[in-house]
């Protein structure tokens, strides 16, 4: 039998790498996982961790408005946009250390670096190589800003979570789940916030009823929504942007962000020397058992764009830990998943 330095090798330390990294070595696996930034992946670092934080501290405006109505004597009160944002840094820094501790209790090597499939039991980091009889890749996903005039003045929501200053007026572009949390998040901390809907009513794919509600909530709390448009053009000007919409109307504002989904992360992964099979978005192939078309090559969460949830990610990992690792076998079932959406009001489905 080979010998490889490795039983299970991961690939990205995000939401899902970590979760099945942890679940296989605590069956006593001999477990690696490779991230070329801070462990964490996307959930703790550039979303739902650091987004929620932020609308937990602009709904505070709301409660303080509130408490004067039921007898509070509340002085006159402002954000420190910059404030909140170091807050923010402080907690991710300590959530990525419990990170990186969870990964060195469960006896999880950590490898510094962008990791390359070699061959089904090689990944380089660097000029270094790893063998692993089995290897899980859980890279997740990035922001798509669709190809435009102007597409690189636009920020996506990496940046957006970032901004050391508050912007006056921002153009959010896209009705999914970033542009709706995110207009939520500036027009509560005081911004003027332009969405720009190429659909008739934000959230596609929900509820009809849902949608409509939301669409006039936004509304109601000053979101301007330019609905059946989008962004045609972004112009950097002196004092700013402008943000062209396909309809002629014209735009003055200081951030452009794009909230237009996103694509999985397989570039530079060696997949098509492999024979892995990846989709038209370039999303990995999976079956129910997240095995790809290499049958000791797995794939996790975002990177197989089946449903882009922490949750689910880490429901499929660990899912192959137990399979793998555990002698039970179990996965996902991927028919009926909720999902939450952090608008103001907040809004789920199934
Ligand atoms: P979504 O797919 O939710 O939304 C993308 C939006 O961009 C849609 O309104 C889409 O319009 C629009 N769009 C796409 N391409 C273009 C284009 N070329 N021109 C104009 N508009 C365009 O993606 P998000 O980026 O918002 O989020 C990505 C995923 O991350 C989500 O689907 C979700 O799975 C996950 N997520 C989950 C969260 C949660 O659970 N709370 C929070 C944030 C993200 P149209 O509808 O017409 O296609």
């Amino acid at each position: 039998m080979a010998s490889y330095d490795f039983d299970l090798l991961t690939i990205g330390a995000g939401s899902g790498g970590v979760a099945g990294s942890r679940r296989a070595a605590s069956y006593g696996a001999r477990v690696g996982i490779i991230e070329s930034a801070r462990v964490g992946g996307t959930c703790v670092l550039r979303g739902c961790v650091p987004k929620k934080l932020l609308i937990y501290g602009v709904h505070l405006h709301d409660e303080l408005e509130d408490a004067a109505g039921y007898g509070w004597s509340i002085g006159e009160n402002t954000l420190d946009w910059a404030k909140l944002i170091e807050a923010k840094d402080r907690e991710l820094d300590r959530l990525n250390g419990i990170y990186l501790g969870m990964l060195e209790r469960a006896g999880v090597k950590v490898i510094e670096g962008r990791g390359r499939l070699i061959d089904a039991h090689t990944v380089a980091v660097g000029e270094q190589t790893y063998t692993s009889e089995r290897i899980m890749i859980a890279t997740g996903g990035w922001p798509v800003v669709p190809k435009i005039p102007g597409a690189e003045h636009a920020i996506t929501s990496n940046e957006a979570l970032d901004l050391k200053t508050l912007p006056h007026r921002i153009v959010i572009w896209g009705g999914g789940y970033i542009a709706v949390e995110f207009a939520g998040i500036f027009r509560a901390a005081g911004c003027d916030v332009h969405l720009v809907v190429r659909a008739d009513r934000v959230l596609r794919g929900f509820d009809g009823e849902v949608r409509d509600h939301l669409t006039e909530a936004m509304k109601a709390r000053g979101i301007t929504i330019h609905a059946e448009s989008t962004v045609a053009r972004i112009e950097k000007t002196q004092g700013g942007l402008v943000a062209h919409l396909d309809s002629g109307i014209m735009i003055d504002c200081d951030q452009v962000m794009a909230a237009t989904g996103r694509a999985p992360n397989t570039t530079g992964l060696g997949l098509a020397e492999l024979g892995i099979e990846t989709d038209a978005y370039g999303a990995i192939v999976v079956d129910e058992w997240s095995a790809t078309t290499l049958p000791n090559i797995y794939a996790v969460g975002d990177v197989t764009n089946h449903l882009n949830l922490t949750p689910v990610a880490i429901g499929e990992a660990r899912g192959l830990a137990e399979t793998l690792y555990n002698n039970n076998p179990v996965h996902l079932d991927h028919a009926t998943v909720p999902s939450a959406v952090f608008s103001q009001p907040p809004v789920a489905t199934v």
